[in-house]
């Protein structure tokens, strides 16, 4: 009997997360006749995603916020603090992700992939060269937009051979070059003007939960450290609000510019950890970290290693 499969990222989607489950979802289609496979986004998508979606002309996914009683595939995430509601009386079918094997437990097999690599993207557009499964021009640019994000147009150290090789051949598809249309795609994504502190801060929050604590780690990337440093005041305040709000022991803020391929990070609440985890003073809310870009790479494993 045919069924419906919900593909979905993570909580405050980013671009990886919703392109990913579009590209999975009609991937599955093409491979599994018997089934329905839809993407599906946890919230409202972010002014970097929406950008791409316009561009290649694709709408955006139907928002679920309770997965329960419902078939899903998850990607780009495997933990429970970023995790659709409702889960825990959901089926999960398969994991698609490149993060870390977090904490999420399943009552039956289920197909898990996960790859050390830039983004979830970059696994989906290996999946359909792998099968042969022709790849239509808008999926190959969404994909390609994604690696573009996640790896911050490859100068991410989370981002591989594999990821660079992929994005080539989805360049060669659409015709497009990728460092121009990566700049594009983050422009969009740190254009901050009429946007609340809390929008900034909940468009890419991510939480974690290690042994009694729990943590969030939001980040804004962008070129410089102007527009976002001049809202500190009304960005700390805000954070600790929703670190507050959410009962974390503490909050952190990445403010990473891309251009100089560093990152201010902004602490709340309970500071000490931070400072420990990187061996620095914390000064006005604030770490400086020269080369740090990636919160999954250089960020949640020293802040664990801490903890
Ligand atoms: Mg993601
Ligand atoms: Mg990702
Ligand atoms: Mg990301």
């Amino acid at each position: 009997m045919a069924q419906t499969v919900y593909v979905i990222g993570h909580k405050n989607p980013d671009t990886d997360s919703v392109c990913a489950a579009i590209a999975y979802a009609h991937f599955k289609k093409k491979i599994d006749c018997d089934d329905d496979y839809k993407p599906a986004v946890t919230g409202p998508i972010n002014s970097e995603t929406k950008f791409i979606l316009d561009y290649f002309k694709m709408e955006t996914p139907e928002i679920l916020t309770d997965a329960s009683g419902k078939k899903i595939i998850l990607v780009d995430h495997n933990e429970m603090g970023q995790v659709i509601d409702g889960i825990e009386n959901a089926e999960i079918f398969e994991i698609i992700d490149h993060h870390r094997i977090g904490d999420i437990q399943t009552g039956a097999p289920i197909l898990f992939h996960a790859e050390p690599i830039g983004s979830t993207s970059t696994i989906v557009a290996d999946f359909f060269l792998y099968h042969k499964i022709e790849m239509p021009k808008e999926i190959a640019g969404i994909l390609l937009a994604a690696i573009l994000s996640d790896t911050v147009i490859f100068k991410s150290q989370t981002c591989t051979e594999k990821d660079k090789r992929i994005a080539m051949e989805l360049a060669r598809i659409t015709g497009l070059n990728p460092e121009e249309f990566g700049l594009q795609v983050k422009k969009a994504k740190s254009d901050i003007k009429g946007k609340s502190a809390n929008e900034l801060i909940m468009s890419d929050f991510k939480e974690y939960r290690k042994e009694g604590t729990r943590y969030g780690v939001a980040q804004i990337e962008g070129v410089d450290y102007e527009e976002v440093g001049a809202r500190k005041g009304e960005l700390i305040k805000e954070l600790d609000a929703v670190r507050e709000s959410q009962g974390l022991n503490f909050a952190l803020l990445m403010v990473t510019n891309i251009i100089e391929e560093g990152t201010r990070l902004w602490v709340v609440g309970d500071g000490e950890i931070a400072g420990k985890a990187f061996g620095k003073e914390v000064t006005d809310h604030e770490i400086h970290l020269p080369g740090v870009m990636s919160r999954k790479k250089q960020v949640v494993p020293e802040i664990e290693k801490v903890i």
